[in-house]
């Protein structure tokens, strides 16, 4: 990712080309800059790019500033952006208006260009905590890879994605064998870098960037396998299920002299109807992982 990449994006929506040129001079060093010359593009953008900011002009042709605020936060791809409106209109009611459609600053024209900027830095600091919080709250703190809130949501929005498009979709549920003894002989700090090990491999086992792989909790990871079918889920399940069997760490308990292992169940859903709820893939990879424990563990089965 170069430097450019990295830098906050701005989102200018102004319909007069002069305005649009002093925002963008004045914060062009610090930012990635997109701009719009009216509110339908500022949509397309904004549900597209995703910008770090949105500086919005009220007056605007066809569909004017507030309209655009109230249409970015009832959408749930944009609700999360920060706008400014940055306007000649300087009534208090005007400005009342636009902090209570969820406008986070109003910045009334002729503006003085270092106080803007100041103001600007701050929205966008803010901005940038909210995302790492967020970021945070969706990875799972000791193997840092997704967790159960990260997977439930990704679910529900692959599922949809599976009923409107009529294609299939794949889940796997995957659970350490005798997990508990490896606990109780090697202690709980060992059973956490095993964790930590099992959770790498799945992760680096899985390849389509659509798939997400996340600890469901306790011992038990999940794969999303999005426009998968059985036959390569099954696929799929077996090579993560050889991975980690290769990776040979030692579980020796008494009586047995093994290495960790994982069962996988593997369920998937096609031509899903409107009326299926995600539930029954997580219910039939749930049935699919106990017959895999029921018939000797280290194994695949569908469901
Ligand atoms: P099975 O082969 O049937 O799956 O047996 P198991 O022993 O793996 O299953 P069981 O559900 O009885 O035990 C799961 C164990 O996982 C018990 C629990 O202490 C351990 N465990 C769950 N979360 C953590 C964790 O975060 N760290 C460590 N070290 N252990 C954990
Ligand atoms: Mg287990
Ligand atoms: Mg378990």
């Amino acid at each position: 990712m170069t430097d450019t990449q990295q830098r906050p994006m701005i989102l200018i929506v102004d319909d007069v080309p002069i305005n649009v040129q002093i925002l963008a001079e004045a914060l062009s060093s610090v930012y990635r800059i997109k701009v719009a010359s009216n509110g339908v593009d500022a949509l397309k953008i904004a549900q597209g790019q995703q910008p770090d900011l949105i500086l919005l002009d009220v007056m605007m042709p066809e569909m004017d500033g507030f309209e655009v605020c109230r249409r970015l936060k009832a959408d749930t791809l944009t609700h999360k952006i920060p706008v400014i409106f940055v306007t000649a209109k300087n009534a208090e009611s005007d400005e009342e208006l636009g902090l209570n459609l969820g406008a986070v600053d109003y910045i009334t024209k002729p503006f003085v260009i270092p106080v803007a900027k100041a103001r600007i830095r701050n929205h966008i600091r803010l901005k940038q905590q909210a995302d790492l919080l967020e970021s945070l709250s969706l990875i799972d703190a000791l193997t840092d890879i997704p967790n159960r809130r990260r997977f439930d949501e990704a679910l529900a929005s692959e599922w949809k994605r599976a009923v409107r498009d009529v294609t299939p979709i794949s889940l796997l549920m995957i659970d350490i064998d005798h997990f508990k003894q490896y606990n109780d002989y090697y202690g709980h700090g060992a059973g956490d870098v095993c964790l930590q090990m099992v959770a790498a491999e799945l992760a680096k086992g899985v390849v389509r960037p659509g798939d997400l792989v996340a600890r469901y909790g306790g011992e038990e990871f999940v794969v999303i396998l999005p426009e998968t079918n059985q036959e390569s889920a099954l696929q799929i399940a077996e090579r993560l299920r050889e991975r980690i069997e290769k990776k040979a760490l030692p579980h020796v308990y008494p009586g047995v002299d093994s290495v960790v292992t994982i069962s996988v169940g593997v369920a998937t859903q096609d031509k899903i109807p409107e009326y299926f709820l995600p539930k029954i893939l997580n219910d039939a990879a749930d049935n699919a992982l106990y017959m895999a424990k029921e018939r000797g563990r280290n194994r695949v089965c569908s469901y």
